[in-house]
């Protein structure tokens, strides 16, 4: 059995993992942390870390996994350059995995739409719709950011230079080329993505619609068993699901 501790345990995410790890014939669970604990013990005890926390709880969560010696899941969303930057740090020493989305379909959806935009060619408009639960604090999503990204390495832009997010007001015409963002809030949605290819006179629509977190927390799960007695290196989920 592979000890798995979570950081971030109290929240919907922790309480997800902890239901999938009751039932789990490989793993189990050892312990969580939250906010306002040091996660030191948790990486000690633990065979594998999950974090589903917050950005701010990222640097002790790698803190305390490098200082255990032991691999490390991220699937905490929102994350900026620096948080990034720690990730490749820590990853010289410790495996690292992070994900926006732990789901098997939604990295399917990510390899379609590189595809799709590759052949497709800039005269083709992306435009990247997401909708999640009223309590979601990061806009657009970790994966419509996932998503964007594919879209980009098909085109092979750069997305950050080439995004347009939350318009409002005279924007102006769309820039040629620009991949869009459009966030939607409300009721309990796990998660809906649709990423639109748009031309003259045509349209294509590439979604996925998450029915409930589980899918998150049994892919989290599937990652941290993936990522036990691997060597040094951050890694992504698609390592895990061979795409
Ligand atoms: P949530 O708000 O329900 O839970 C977050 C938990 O983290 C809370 O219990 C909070 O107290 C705790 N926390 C906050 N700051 C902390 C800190 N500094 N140290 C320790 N714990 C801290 O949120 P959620 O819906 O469970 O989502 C958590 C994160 O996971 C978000 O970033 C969300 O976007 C992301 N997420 C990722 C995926 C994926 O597949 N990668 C799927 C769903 C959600």
């Amino acid at each position: 059995m592979i000890g798995i501790g979570i950081v971030g345990a109290k929240g919907r995410m922790g309480r997800a993992i902890a239901a999938v790890l009751k039932e789990h014939e490989r793993a189990r669970l050892v312990g969580g942390a939250d906010r306002g604990d040091d996660p030191t013990w948790l990486a000690e005890a633990c065979d594998v870390l999950i974090d589903f926390s917050s950005p701010a709880a990222l640097a002790g969560t790698l803190a305390a996994a490098e200082a255990a010696g032991k691999p490390v899941v991220i699937g905490t969303t929102g994350i900026g350059d620096e948080h990034h930057a720690a990730i490749d740090r820590a990853a010289r020493s410790i495996p690292v995995l992070q994900a926006a989305n732990m789901s098997l379909g939604v990295n399917l959806l990510a390899h379609l739409v590189r595809e799709a935009a590759a052949r497709l060619g800039p005269d083709w408009d992306i435009e990247i719709v997401e909708m999640h639960h009223r309590h979601k604090v990061d806009a657009p999503s970790g994966t419509a950011l996932l998503l964007g990204e594919a879209a980009a390495a098909g085109r092979g832009i750069d997305l950050a230079a080439h995004s347009e997010r939350g318009r409002d007001g005279i924007t102006g015409a769309r820039q040629s080329g620009a991949i869009g963002f459009a966030s939607l809030r409300g009721g309990s949605v796990a998660g809906d993505h649709q990423v639109v290819l748009a031309a003259e006179g045509e349209r294509i629509e590439l979604g996925h619609r998450a029915e409930s977190r589980d899918i998150f927390a049994r892919g989290a799960v599937q990652a941290a068993l993936w990522l036990h007695g691997r060597p040094a290196r951050r890694y992504a989920m698609t390592d895990v699901l061979g795409l």
